[in-house]
């Protein structure tokens, strides 16, 4: 059965690229029917934030990747934090270095710190010299008894190593240009290369998919499971992610992390749907909106687990071509097309409604409490206004956060003498104004408040085109400027359905005044 694992170092929000890993290895153990596994990589104690980890877990949560073992869930394997493991990786380093695969380097960060000058210099790809692998057995225990700090560094063998990864295929590194990896650093702990590895194989991992950049450091664990005698997992790395400009995505470009987009109310299903996108196109298909659920059967297609054929579908799907050509390009504005997408599939279910209305509440709270309870004493913000604004609003929108920003007519009255109201006003005549507003507001006050409906309100609207003989869509244009004070916004019956019969009257009355 597959096992896949996300396994992020908690040294900060989870990023774009770490939402995309997460939700590959998600994918393909849905698809397979097998266990996503969520591994804490915490043994670089310096670069752990506290807190990383709760944000990680809440932010997979709000994504809806749930993990099926991890922090609080099923751990068959021990702790799932990596620090809490450091006797199981001192077990298996006792073993190397009693198989001469590893040995003690004393060396101190100056003279480490000379040679790897000395290296660059010489334009050598390795930094290392070997030093402390030709100490005599008496100069280490002379070192020992002196207790000279040491790490512990893997012995890496001569000639070519190669790692065969579904996406890239073989690819081949020179011994020559890998240094002797450090396995266990002079505090103890274990470096990732040595934790990666053994806690890949306990936890019996059956594909390691992650970010491009860690397909440099594949070789060193290639030669551990060598080394040990252990099999390997499946290696896939998914191509880096990049800027529109093509360079690489990273914390510096800014709006990177999960949280920010979710905050900026970007929708989980969204930005699940973008990083998706990532490194994966749908075969054949011109449709780019995916569920989660159609991403589980989509993604990972292939007929029983046959490697080849499904690295063929893998290297078909991802955009492969040149490892520099071949990341996924992270466009916003793709990412708002989805989001509105996104949110229209979601308004379209009750429980969707509901959650976009749990979103939107706040956000009108905040915005407009102040107005609402000065303004309109009667006026309550119910949970049914909200749904009704979201519906006649929501071909319009690509954010939640646009109809409070964009649409604030549906909470207060217009302000006609903001200054984006007074340049449509003087687009209208006083006297086009004046019969407009009055043919309508007689028009209005004659129906009752249940015949206040879409194809009523739609009546009224034709029947002032034909007792002004003012075009109709001058007439929309006065009458959107009475209910909304802007110039565009959602369709004039709508708005004034949404808002209801006392609030038109109302605004009426004001623009007669
Ligand atoms: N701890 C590594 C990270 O932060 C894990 C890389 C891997 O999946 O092997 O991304």
């Amino acid at each position: 059965a597959v096992r896949v694992r996300f396994a992020p170092s908690p040294t900060g929000g989870l990023h774009l690229g770490g939402l995309r890993t997460a939700l590959f290895n998600f994918l393909l153990a849905k698809r397979t029917g097998g266990t996503f596994i969520l591994r804490i990589e915490d043994t670089d104690k310096a670069r752990c934030i506290p807190g990383a980890v709760e944000s990680m877990i809440s932010t997979l949560s709000w994504a809806g990747l749930d993990y099926d073992e991890g922090p609080g869930k099923n751990m068959h394997y021990g702790s799932c934090y990596q620090s809490e493991r450091i006797e199981i990786y001192k077990h298996y380093i006792d073993r190397l270095l009693k198989d001469g695969n590893a040995y003690r380097c004393f060396c101190s960060p100056e003279r480490l710190h000379q040679v790897r000058t000395l290296a660059q210099k010489n334009g050598k790809g390795v930094a290392y010299d070997r030093h402390c692998l030709y100490l005599s057995q008496s100069e280490i225990d002379e070192n020992l008894s002196q207790g000279v700090p040491f790490t512990i560094r893997l012995k890496m063998p001569d000639g070519i190593v190669t790692v065969r990864d579904l996406v890239y295929g073989n690819v081949e590194f020179n011994e020559k240009h890998i240094d002797d990896a450090i396995l266990l650093k002079s505090d103890g702990y274990p470096t990732y290369h040595l934790a990666n590895v053994i806690d890949d194989h306990l936890m019996g991992i059956t594909h390691v998919l992650r970010g491009e950049e860690w397909l440099p450091s594949t070789p060193k664990h290639v030669v551990l499971y060598k080394t040990l005698n252990w099999s390997m997992p499946e290696f896939v790395h998914l191509p880096l992610l990049l800027n529109p400009d093509k360079s690489k995505l990273s914390k510096r470009s800014g709006d990177v992390k999960v949280e920010d987009f979710a905050k900026k109310g970007y929708l989980p299903e969204a930005l699940i749907n973008f990083v998706a996108l990532l490194g994966w196109s749908p075969p054949g298909s011109r449709n780019d909106v995916f569920t989660l659920s159609e991403l589980i059967s989509k993604v990972f297609v292939y007929q029983g687990f046959k490697i080849s054929v499904w690295r063929r579908l893998i290297l078909s799907q991802f955009s492969l071509d040149h490892v520099g050509r071949s990341g996924g390009i992270v466009s916003h504005d793709k990412l708002d097309f989805l989001n509105k997408h996104h949110i229209f599939i979601k308004s379209e279910s009750p429980q969707g409604l509901t959650q976009l209305v749990s979103m939107l509440k706040p956000l009108v709270e905040g915005k407009y409490r102040k107005c609402l309870e000065l303004t309109n004493e009667d006026y309550k913000l119910e949970d049914g206004y909200l749904a009704l604004v979201i519906k006649t609003i929501i071909k319009r929108i690509q954010n939640i956060h646009d109809i409070p920003e964009l649409c604030g007519y549906f909470f207060v009255d217009p302000d006609y003498s903001s200054s984006e109201s007074m340049e449509v006003r003087t687009e209208i005549s006083n006297d086009s104004l004046k019969s407009v507003a009055s043919i309508a507001l007689e028009q209005i006050k004659a129906l009752d408040e249940i015949e206040f409906e879409e194809d009523k309100i739609k009546e009224i609207v034709h029947s002032v085109v034909t007792s002004t003989g003012i075009k109709k869509p001058k007439v929309m244009t006065i009458m959107r400027y009475i209910f909304t004070g802007i110039k565009i916004g959602a369709g004039v019956a709508g708005t004034m359905k949404t808002i209801g019969k006392e609030a038109s009257l109302r605004r009426i009355n004001k623009v007669l005044e």
